[in-house]
């Protein structure tokens, strides 16, 4: 099938690819201002985002209205139909998406494969829509009477993401929405924007009607316009705590339906009975992978003593090996950061953590890199010795930055979680059972991970943390997007039989 190369853009005259909106199925670059799009392990800008106002997000809604209605009434069996295709057209373009992915974001192809095969997942699950979307019924609930209850799309919804995952947030948040019968507004990162337009070129090839799924780019501005639009019945949000909050106190003031994930600081438990080893490639694949640029990344490993040495050196050793360059290359096993900005702040922890008094084991500014200079690299960094009241502790980082705690016992480490502010996921690497039970169970977070140090659920079972990492209640996909993204309606009816018509004036009772 023909398409436009996967970067949904255009070069103009001043040769710089330009990445627009999706608007009614058709690009286009309107907007007054723009931002860069890098390539970073180059260092180097490679596009320019262009960025919509109050203006494009209005038609963008308008248009999503019209469609919707019509994109409503189509059949459960015609809605499967159009998630199965659009399943068919991302494994088929799961290549392209995934270098498209690396190349704005920096992280390796072989694991932006990865987030579009999580994304997948959540297709999958809304392929089921007939299943889904299903109500319960009940006969005879009086006599003659019998009552049902049906789940109802909400219209036009927005999904906002963060940078990080620019393919599978998306996807976290669009199948279920759109198979439920509500068109998608989607506003992408503006540093990784490109990915959003395959998204779109993959649904226009599934056969999903024009307007259903629209993408809007943009920064703060586009954010702003999305909530305060009447048009706009539900935001998704996935992105930092500052603005998961004011997204979900705006969102909520404004009368629409809101969930607004935010940021993290993950604790891995080793426990002294854990398989060192084992725990210590778990503490470098999840601290490291994606550069530490993942919300459910390992921040802080807490060493149970007296494991701490053990454990600082097994981790310190496979630090080491770390292959670090560009994402395309391979062999490669960690690619750069965002930004340079990004990088800088990330760095910046490593010194503030020494004068504070922990120990930098390993500083990832020494990591050898194979990539150009002036990519915005960082290599694996390791902090013994960290304590809650140091920056390198209670900051979300977001970057290749371990930090290890040392505690007594399993009460020092609950402790630990409970007074931290956020609560996505935690892990703990033990052989005992009822350590492992212990921990499932008094654990302040949201998803949580027995010898699985990045425990992201399945497309079957919801995704979503806790406390200062999330603003609502329902959590995104599985059984809660379907309730997330559709309204319910009870019917109560009675079919009067000829001549049994009678006033009753007192309040209706079953009987
Ligand atoms: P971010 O909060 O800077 O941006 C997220 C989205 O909000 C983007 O679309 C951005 O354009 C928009 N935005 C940024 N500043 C805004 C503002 N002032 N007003 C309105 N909108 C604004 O986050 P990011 O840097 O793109 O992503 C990294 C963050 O996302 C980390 O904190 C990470 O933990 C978090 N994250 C959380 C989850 C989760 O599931 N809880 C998943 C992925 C990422």
């Amino acid at each position: 099938m023909e398409h436009r190369g996967g970067t949904g853009s255009e070069e103009t005259g001043r040769g710089i690819r330009q990445v627009g909106h999706w608007i009614g199925g058709r690009l286009e670059d309107t907007g007054r201002r723009t931002g860069p799009v890098f390539d970073p392990s180059a260092g180097e800008v490679i596009a320019e985002v262009r960025f919509g106002d109050a203006e494009v997000v209005h038609r963008a809604v308008q248009v999503a209205e019209r469609a919707q209605r019509a994109w409503a009434e189509t059949s459960l069996a015609q809605r499967a139909a159009v998630l199965f295709a659009f399943r068919e057209r991302l494994r088929a373009r799961t290549q392209e998406l995934a270098r498209v992915v690396s190349r704005e974001h920096g992280k390796t192809v072989a694991d932006a494969e990865g987030e579009v095969a999580r994304g997948l997942e959540v297709v999958e699950l809304a392929c089921g829509v007939p299943h889904l979307a299903k109500g319960e019924f009940s006969e005879q609930v009086s006599r003659g009477v019998d009552t049902y209850s049906v789940r109802q799309p909400l219209g036009v919804v927005a999904g906002i993401t963060p940078f990080n995952f620019p393919a599978m947030v998306p996807l976290w948040m669009c199948p279920v929405a759109v198979a439920l019968g509500n068109a998608f507004v989607l506003k992408p990162s503006e540093k990784d924007p490109s990915a959003s337009l395959v998204l779109a070129e993959c649904w226009e090839e599934a056969g999903l009607p024009p307007g259903v799924f629209q993408v809007v780019q943009g920064d703060g501005e586009v954010v702003e316009a999305i909530l305060a639009h009447p048009g706009v019945a539900a935001v998704s949000f996935v992105g930092s705590t500052p603005v998961a909050r004011r997204v979900y106190e705006a969102a909520a003031a404004a009368g629409k339906r809101v969930q607004a994930l935010g940021g993290a600081k993950n604790h891995m438990v080793v426990c002294p009975d854990a398989d060192l080893d084992e725990a210590a490639a778990a503490a470098v694949s999840a601290g490291f992978g994606s550069a530490g640029e993942r919300c459910m990344a390992v921040s802080v490993v807490v060493a149970l003593e007296p494991v701490g040495d053990a454990l600082v050196e097994r981790i310190a050793k496979r630090m080491a090996e770390v292959r670090v360059g560009p994402g395309d290359r391979p062999g490669v096993e960690m690619g750069p950061l965002v930004t340079r900005e990004h990088r800088d702040r990330v760095a910046g922890y490593l010194d503030k953590a020494a004068e504070e008094g922990a120990r930098v084991v390993v500083d990832g500014r020494r990591h050898p890199v194979e990539g150009p200079p002036r990519g915005f690299w960082l290599g694996p960094s390791l902090v013994d010795e960290v304590r809650p009241g140091m920056a390198v502790y209670d900051d979300e980082i977001f970057g290749p930055v371990l930090a290890v705690v040392r505690v007594a016992d399993l009460d020092d480490a609950l402790e630990l979680l409970r007074a931290n502010p956020y609560g996505n996921g935690a892990a703990i690497f033990t052989r005992s059972g009822a350590l492992a039970r212990r921990f499932a169970r008094e654990a302040p977070c949201g998803m949580v991970g027995v010898n699985v140090p990045i425990p992201v659920p399945v497309g079957t079972f919801p995704f979503g943390g806790w406390k200062q990492s999330l603003f609502g209640d329902t959590h995104v996909y599985g059984r809660d997007a379907v309730h997330f993204y559709s309204r319910g309606k009870v019917v109560t009816s009675r079919w009067v039989v000829a001549g049994s018509s009678e006033v009753r004036m007192a309040f209706p009772a079953a009987s």
